[in-house]
């Protein structure tokens, strides 16, 4: 199959394009479409050939559930069987925007979803473009990152297509996603709030709202992970700058490729101390004091890494408060949850 890509305009999608994408997606068709957070994967929800599609062309493992996608708030409701106080809430707070809520589901929706569960996670995305393919479309959109399966995240069209060309019909493009790391899951089904995966709605954000929240994320798929292997170094400035500098001198004699990406902070602590020829692929991803800036590229950096051919990143960590939450979640993941501490 040959994958379209069309073009289109992220402030306001021409309805044309929006057009065909959609009877693409009612036809039971796969395509990619930017919303505030990564580029999602869209298939009609409540169509499982459809759903199945997915699975199929991210090699996804098919016990990972998906999220439903919405474009107005009536279609919660005939998505979850309770939406209750908490719920309407958090809505009213964060949608349309980077917020995932599990809830009970309804019977009508397809087990390739929810993976066979009795709840299923929604929400309504704040991109343009999103809103008006969910809109046009005329039904929920089930919508995993547009990534295969473990690799970061797709944060432009182009790394949709280089993970998925030929395999989707296909990509609506409109330059990088906002955000650049996933929505927060937060589970309601229960009594006490669960966040399964921390993201671009914080902690704090949510306990102001609801109190009591726990987090629960697990590790129980790789994630996140470029094909480098990715060394994450947690101290002060001095200490993570020196570390590097010794790293760098023993993986360039082990003839290594190596890859740097640091903030700016590290960036000047290190100096003239790191030899430039011994490292192949660097970043300065800016202050740590900008973790929202940092979100939005580290994926495309990761992914720039691999493409440069480094065998080794090394990269540091991050105060986990905020966004720093999110962030630090994915580069464990990526990282395989090892930190090396100095
Ligand atoms: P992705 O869209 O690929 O970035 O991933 C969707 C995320 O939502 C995964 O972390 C899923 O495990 C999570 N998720 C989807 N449905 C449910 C559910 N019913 N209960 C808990 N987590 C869910
Ligand atoms: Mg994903």
């Amino acid at each position: 199959m040959e994958t379209k890509i069309w073009s289109v305009s992220a402030s306001q999608p021409e309805p044309e394009i929006i057009k065909q994408a959609a009877t693409l997606i009612r036809q039971g068709g796969l395509v990619a479409f930017p919303t505030e957070t990564v580029y999602g994967l869209g298939a009609d929800g409540l169509n499982p050939q459809a759903v199945e599609k997915i699975f199929k062309a991210k090699e996804r493992p098919t016990d990972n559930p998906l999220i439903l996608h919405v474009a107005d708030f009536a279609t919660v409701g005939r998505l979850a069987r309770q939406v209750d106080e908490r719920a309407t809430k958090l809505i009213s707070a964060f949608w349309p925007g980077p917020l995932t809520l599990v809830l009970p589901k309804q019977k009508s929706i397809p087990n390739e979803v929810t993976a066979g569960l009795d709840t299923v996670a929604i929400r309504m995305p704040r991109h343009p473009v999103a809103l008006a393919l969910i809109k046009a479309s005329g039904t929920p959109l089930a919508a995993p990152s547009a990534n295969r399966s473990g690799y970061p995240s797709p944060t432009t069209g182009q790394h949709v297509y280089t993970d998925l060309a030929g395999r989707i019909e296909a990509i609506l493009e409109s330059g990088p996603t906002g955000v650049g790391l996933e929505s927060t899951v937060l589970d309601l089904s229960g009594t006490v709030p669960v966040v399964w995966r921390p993201g671009g709605v914080s902690l704090e954000e949510l306990t102001a709202i609801l109190g009591t929240v726990e987090m629960k994320t697990d590790l129980k798929y790789t994630h996140y992970a470029p094909r480098a292997e990715v060394v994450l170094l947690q101290g002060s400035t001095v200490k993570v700058a020196a570390k590097i500098k010794a790293l760098v001198d023993d993986y360039s004699g082990q003839g290594k490729k190596i890859g740097l990406l640091l903030t700016a902070e590290t960036w000047i602590e290190l100096g003239e101390m790191v030899e430039k020829s011994a490292v192949l692929y660097q970043q300065n991803l800016g202050s740590s004091s900008h973790l929202e800036n940092i979100a939005r590229i580290i994926y495309r950096e990761l992914r720039n890494c691999d493409l440069a051919g480094v065998e080794i990143i090394l990269t540091e960590t991050y105060q986990r408060k905020g966004l720093g939450v999110a962030l630090m979640n994915r580069l464990l993941k990526s990282a395989n949850g090892q930190v090396i501490n100095v």
